[in-house]
């Protein structure tokens, strides 16, 4: 019997994804794994076909890893589909709606957290493979399908998910033609400025290091201060920060992205500039400057988030420090802007780069696998749809996929034509239930259309 896909089952088995409160913590020593072995017997419940004709295997604490072997009749690479099962925290009950781990189904939508943020995205491929099994049909390449848990604290202090499946399969010789995790995919136009439609392929993301800048005192009694002690110093350090901003400057994947934007801007003026970068770019600057959400791509950010003296009124710190949080664009290192950090603040303070990584490469959407994303979205959607490929400025799984495969894609399956916001990471977190089941479908058509 042929497995349907219909919004009302995809719907329910969501709601039962969403049951699991599976919160992933910064310490993972911290982590309760019941409720991720439990979601793990419930997607084998819940998808017969998937639990009897796929191999899976666990992969570092609670990563669940399903390998579809292909006939191989295809000379096309793997297919790497993922998701993360983890969430973040639900924030105030009292301010839900709908309680956040009971996955209630009402008003067309499945409520709760990790029902948009990234279940829906696990379900919606979970649901397309179990369709095509149940009509006999087999991929003439292997898909591997990879669901991470620790991607809301980016691995914590301990080794990322997305990381641990990433070396098991590249130990066993894998390499990848694509690989598909949340990010991109399809919007309206307004959500970047833009009229139209947007397929939007996300080819990399900048870096992340949290910073930690302290100076060391004596100390002592608020009574008696000494002129010069440790909050001084963390004083000049934040407004040596915010007047020595690192330079805007064009990269060659930023660049890619406002050139495509360019021709469907909102704002004409701003169009005609960004389709020529470097011509326009005295142009560009004071508008750039201005927008905190244009300048976040043309340059690494340095921004101070916390600050810290004496735990007491009347104690002079014997440590005061600032975190300093930034965001790398590609070009920038976590040891470059180390020194750089070094370069500008007093003399007598310390600079340590705490959690971190690089600025991940950036691809390109010129390749079959992307351009193949960009004609199901038409065939959908219709043909109006602007292609943009983007640079994330957070973060993702994907950026540990880079030894994998060289097609490295941030692209969700889902257009909510409604336009409806499905409040990831807030309160009252949702997936259409209808978006999801056309997720599913979108995905069935990428399978079999994939290495054609
Ligand atoms: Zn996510």
């Amino acid at each position: 019997m042929v497995y349907e896909i219909t919004p009302n089952k995809c719907a329910e088995h969501l709601s039962g994804a969403v049951k699991f409160a599976t919160l992933s913590k910064d310490h993972e020593a911290d982590t309760d794994w019941t409720p991720f072995f439990g979601l793990h017997d419930y997607i084998l419940k819940t998808y017969p076909l998937i639990a009897e004709k796929l191999d899976h295997e666990v992969v570092g604490k609670a990563g669940l890893l399903f390998h579809w072997k292909g006939t191989g009749k295809s000379k096309a690479l793997p297919v790497y589909m993922m998701a993360h099962m983890d969430v973040v925290p639900e924030g105030d009950w009292g301010k839900w709606t709908y309680p956040p781990y009971e996955g209630v189904i009402a008003d067309g939508h499945v409520w709760g957290r990790g029902a948009s943020d990234c279940k829906a995205q696990m379900i919606a491929q979970l649901e397309a493979v179990e369709h095509l099994l149940s009509e006999g049909y087999q991929p003439d390449y292997d898909i591997y399908m990879a669901y991470c848990y620790n991607e809301e604290v980016a691995g914590g202090d301990s080794l990322s998910s997305a990381q641990a499946m990433a070396d098991h399969l590249t130990a066993k010789g894998v390499k990848c033609g694509i690989t598909l995790d949340e990010g991109g995919g399809m919007r309206a136009g307004s959500a970047m400025e833009a009229e139209g439609r947007i397929c939007s392929i996300a080819v990399g993301e900048k870096g992340y290091v949290d910073f930690e800048i302290y100076r060391l005192d004596e100390g002592g009694h608020s009574s008696t201060p000494h002129h010069g002690g440790a909050l001084d110093y963390v004083a000049e350090a934040i407004i040596a920060i915010r007047d020595h901003q690192l330079p805007y400057r064009i990269t060659p994947a930023v660049k890619a992205r406002f050139e495509a934007l360019a021709p469907v801007m909102k704002d004409k003026e701003l169009g005609r500039l960004f389709s020529d970068i470097e011509g326009n770019w005295n142009e560009l600057l004071p508008i750039i400057d201005k927008d905190p959400k244009l300048a976040a791509y043309f340059h690494t950010t340095l921004v101070p988030t916390m600050a810290q003296g004496s735990q007491q009124g009347n104690i002079l710190p014997e440590k005061a420090s600032v975190g300093v949080n930034s965001r790398l664009l590609q070009g920038d290192t976590v040891e470059s802007i180390t020194e750089y950090l070094k370069s500008i603040i007093p003399e007598g303070m310390e600079v340590i780069p705490h959690k971190g990584h690089n600025p991940t490469p950036c691809g390109d959407v010129e390749n079959d696998a992307a351009q193949l994303l960009y004609s199901l979205c038409k065939e959908r959607y219709g043909e109006d749809i602007t292609l943009v490929p983007d640079v994330m400025l957070g973060g993702t799984d994907s950026k540990f996929l880079y030894g994998l495969s060289d097609n490295v894609y941030r692209f969700g399956p889902f257009f909510n034509t409604k336009g409806e916001s499905t409040r990831a990471h807030q309160v009252n977190e949702n997936m259409d239930c209808e978006t999801l089941a056309g997720g599913a479908e979108f995905m069935i058509d990428f399978i079999k259309k994939y290495g054609k």
